[in-house]
């Protein structure tokens, strides 16, 4: 998607963090930290977030599930918590889907 922030990642187009990368997916640090790491883990594939899935996606969200504990102890972190903010309602801003994943730190409770 040409207007698309985190598809202009993918390309190279703004430059990123990066922490991860394979064939399906990105991983980066967020610009505007919530804890002491905070990465966001995206397809290189425009999806708007979860509700835009189908059962075509399942072995990309098997692979970005398997990944994310993979990307978060590159990141040497013990604990982390992962949020998928889906639709204007929960919060979401960019509409690529995302998954955050904070720690480095006692989070809050939530
Ligand atoms: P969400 O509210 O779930 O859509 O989260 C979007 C996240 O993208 C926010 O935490 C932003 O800080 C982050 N963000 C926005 N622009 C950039 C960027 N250019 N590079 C990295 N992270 C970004
Ligand atoms: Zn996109």
């Amino acid at each position: 998607m040409s207007d698309c922030l985190f598809c202009k990642i993918v390309a190279g187009e703004i430059p990123a963090r990066i922490t991860y990368e394979d064939e399906l997916l990105l991983a980066f640090h967020d610009i505007a930290p919530k804890a002491d790491t905070h990465l966001l883990v995206i397809p290189k594939q425009h999806i708007e977030n979860l509700n835009d899935l189908s059962a075509d996606d399942a072995e990309l969200m098997s692979h970005l599930m398997l990944k994310l504990p993979v990307i978060a102890r590159q990141q040497q972190l013990n604990g982390f918590r992962t949020i998928a903010n889906t639709g204007k309602d929960s919060g979401q801003e960019v509409f690529h889907m995302h998954f955050h994943i904070l720690g480095g730190e006692q989070l809050p409770g939530f």
